[in-house]
């Protein structure tokens, strides 16, 4: 036994179950889950067949009809004792999520933290009637009814937060849910699947670990009403197309290349390159909304840039475990593999490279931070979503010609705009072809905040009342007058 091993031993299940109307479910079909810092074998699960996904499907169709009539009042406290659950094995969670998916405890808190704020917040939200004045109708009424059971499929960067995500709005709505995470990090979901039965009724929330192939059942099935994904746009792109046999909802959260953009007028060059490091880098930049290209004015290039070199300097990186650790390992080899091809590009292709550029060989994940000199806008590490420690930092000269090169890209997730002119600023993001844009900071997300891609990083919204009327349809009951 590994030590992570023994650590799970004793604290969390040891055999982590699908969940299944209600009932706790063993196969022998085995998945592993590799520790990413250390590269041994934290924990197996069970894999779903053909059989247990449609077992699945049929609980949650059975358990539509009574969650469905329940009032909105009535699902509300069920919703938000599932923050309850979490929150009782909050350290547990913590922990668990980081030697899953290698995030830092800090990191791992954040996320935790998160997923007991989403599931208390959405469970306080309702979505109100409308009534509408039309002649000749003594009563015209729009209201929001459930869908029916909604697939989620997650990834592996925020497994348990993007879980929630989808769960909480759905189940408020009065939807029954399958949930599908990545087959890199099922853990902590199966885990939160299984407590979730102390509070849900028999069906109404399964949880069922696999590889890809399960996530392409729940899109084809003609028992499933919606599918809420998070992944990459190419997966995205073939779950629409699936989705589409029975016209299934879709919400699709999906990559993003997103600029940052640094003006010409910044007060702490220090202070903001930390500020604009964890920008880039937060969860070893395994986020679809890390600044993935760093746009800065050419009168503060350098100083700013030499200002970036010495806080990656800084950083702790290694086993996330370690209380002081800053930025662990990339989650998986496939990912590792994939941004190591792309370090290796940078080298060949003469680039100039400012700090990093070779992955670790010695055991785990770990790729360092690597900061790339005013590459040409044509090289593959601007191009392409890295999804790993590599930040190109681009040098500009002019305002419309900067915008011009930010929106040249087929994302439109998010973006940055950092500097002391907030009119300039906030004129600059108003130019950005991007769902969120944030002034002088990254990565804040709320409940009450709809979140979602232009372009190809998405369709729909998550969170707020615009995401939680995606798992419903609208009625619209009429009376005339007389
Ligand atoms: P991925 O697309 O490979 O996988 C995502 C999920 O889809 C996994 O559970 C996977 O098993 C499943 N899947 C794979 N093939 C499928 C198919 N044909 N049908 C249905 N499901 C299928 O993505 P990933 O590598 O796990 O995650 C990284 C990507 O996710 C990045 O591109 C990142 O930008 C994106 N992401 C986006 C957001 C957002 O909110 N926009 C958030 C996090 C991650």
């Amino acid at each position: 036994m590994n030590k992570a091993q023994a650590e799970l031993e004793g604290v969390f299940p040891t055999r982590f179950p699908l969940t299944i109307d209600g009932e706790l479910i063993q196969t022998l079909d085995r998945g592993q889950v590799i520790n990413p810092a250390t590269e041994s074998v934290l924990a197996d699960y069970p894999k779903a067949s053909k059989h247990e996904f449609e077992a699945a499907i049929a609980a949650a169709k059975k358990a539509f009809g009574p969650w469905s009539r329940l009032t909105w009042g009535e699902r509300q406290p069920l919703v938000s004792a599932l923050a309850d659950l979490i929150e009782e094995r909050r350290e547990d969670f913590i922990r668990l999520l980081t030697l899953e998916q290698g995030k830092p405890l800090a990191g791992a808190e954040w996320e935790i933290g998160g997923c007991i704020h989403w599931l208390r917040e959405v469970a306080a939200q309702q979505l109100p009637e409308s009534t509408h004045e039309v002649p000749g109708q003594k009563s015209v009424v729009s209201r929001h009814v459930p869908l029916g059971v909604v697939g989620a499929i997650t990834p592996w960067n925020f497994p348990l937060l993007l879980a929630v995500w989808k769960i909480a709005p759905a189940l408020l709505a009065g939807n029954t849910v399958v949930v599908k995470p990545s087959p890199y990090t099922p853990l902590c979901t199966l885990w939160f699947g299984e407590l979730a039965q102390q509070v849900l009724p028999r069906g109404v929330l399964s949880v069922l670990a696999g590889g890809d192939e399960l996530g392409q059942w729940l899109t084809e099935h003609p028992s499933v009403a919606k599918v809420a994904f998070t992944g990459s746009t190419a997966t995205g792109r073939r779950v629409m197309q699936s989705a589409a046999n029975n016209l299934k909802r879709v919400t699709l959260e999906l990559g993003g290349n997103d600029p940052g953009i640094v003006l010409p007028e910044v007060e702490n060059i220090e202070a903001l390159a930390e500020k604009l490091f964890w920008a880039a880098f937060q969860n070893n930049a395994q986020f679809c909304v890390a600044t993935k290209r760093l746009y800065i004015h050419e009168s503060i290039y350098e100083p700013l840039s030499k200002a970036l070199v010495a806080y990656a300097a800084t950083v702790k990186v290694g086993n996330g475990s370690n209380p002081d650790t800053q930025l662990g390992p990339l989650q998986n080899r496939m990912q590792y593999e994939k941004v190591s091809d792309l370090l290796l590009d940078a080298r060949t292709s003469g680039l100039s490279i400012l700090c990093g550029g070779k992955p670790n060989t010695a055991g785990g994940y770990f790729v360092p931070v690597t900061l790339i000199d005013n590459p040409p806008d044509t090289s593959r590490c601007v191009v392409e979503e890295a999804f790993g420690p590599v930040l190109p930092l681009l040098k500009y000269s002019d305002i419309d010609e900067v915008i011009a090169r930010a929106n040249a890209c087929e994302y439109g997730l998010a973006a940055s705009v950092w500097g002391s002119n907030s009119e300039q600023a906030q004129a600059v993001a108003q130019r950005l072809e991007a769902g969120t844009v944030w002034i002088n900071q990254a990565h804040i997300f709320s409940p009450q905040v709809p979140f979602g891609g232009h372009k190809q990083s998405g369709l729909g919204i998550e969170n707020a009342l615009e995401g939680l009327a995606e798992y419903t349809n609208v009625q619209t009951v009429m009376i005339p007058e007389g």
